[in-house]
């Protein structure tokens, strides 16, 4: 294949299918809940406040809800008053940042890199040290029951 050849065949292949972890929706569905499909699948928003209780695993990361991917340690999180949950930094190996003009300003999408997941958006109004506010609905991470099973 030329070079060309391959670099068309590479912007033509749809979004999401070179991910580590690729489902089609009826997989997703199938595996998340109603309201983890709605934000993961469908870049959908948890009501402030009104998402699942999330908690870190043993180790102090708090999990993708889609794929398990370690996404924010525990020691990042912060009370932002924004009803959502709400972090300093994230594990860069697995998110990805992403341009987000769906609401008619420039906003930066969080992803899962693992999954291609919609997570929340980062805003520059965070605390020290990063001076980021990673602002993740609860439904994208792994729930509580999950990820400390008794
Ligand atoms: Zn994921």
């Amino acid at each position: 294949m030329s070079v060309v050849a391959s670099l068309l065949h590479r912007l033509r292949r749809p979004k999401g299918e070179e991910r580590e972890v690729a489902r089609t929706d009826v997989e997703w569905a199938a595996q998340l809940t109603p309201e983890q499909f709605h934000v993961l699948r469908r870049h959908g928003t948890d009501a402030p406040f009104g998402g699942p209780s999330v908690e870190p695993d043993a180790e102090g990361m708090y999990r993708c809800a889609g794929c398990e991917a370690t996404l924010f340690r525990a020691d990042t999180k912060f009370e932002s008053g924004t009803g959502w949950p709400s972090f300093t930094d994230a594990e860069s190996e697995n998110v990805e940042l992403q341009r987000d003009l769906r609401m008619g300003i420039p906003r930066t999408e969080v992803r899962c890199r693992r999954c291609g997941g919609h997570l929340g958006h980062v805003f520059g109004d965070g605390p020290a040290p990063t001076g980021k506010r990673y602002c993740i609905n609860a439904s994208a991470l792994a729930p509580a029951d999950r990820v400390n099973p008794s």
